[in-house]
């Protein structure tokens, strides 16, 4: 028996696919791909 719950992951922001955050994380939460786009994005930014 376990009393964790898959569905307590938060959703990603921009995919709507499961992250590896919970649900109750504080920000915005993104999977681990749209967290690498984004972190591609703010790296070429300027
Ligand atoms: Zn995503």
């Amino acid at each position: 028996m376990s009393d964790r719950n898959d569905e307590a992951f938060a959703d990603c922001v921009q995919c709507a696919k499961p992250t590896e955050y919970p649900a109750d994380r504080p920000g915005i939460t993104l999977c681990p791909v749209c967290e690498w786009q984004e972190a591609q994005r703010t790296a070429c930014s300027g």
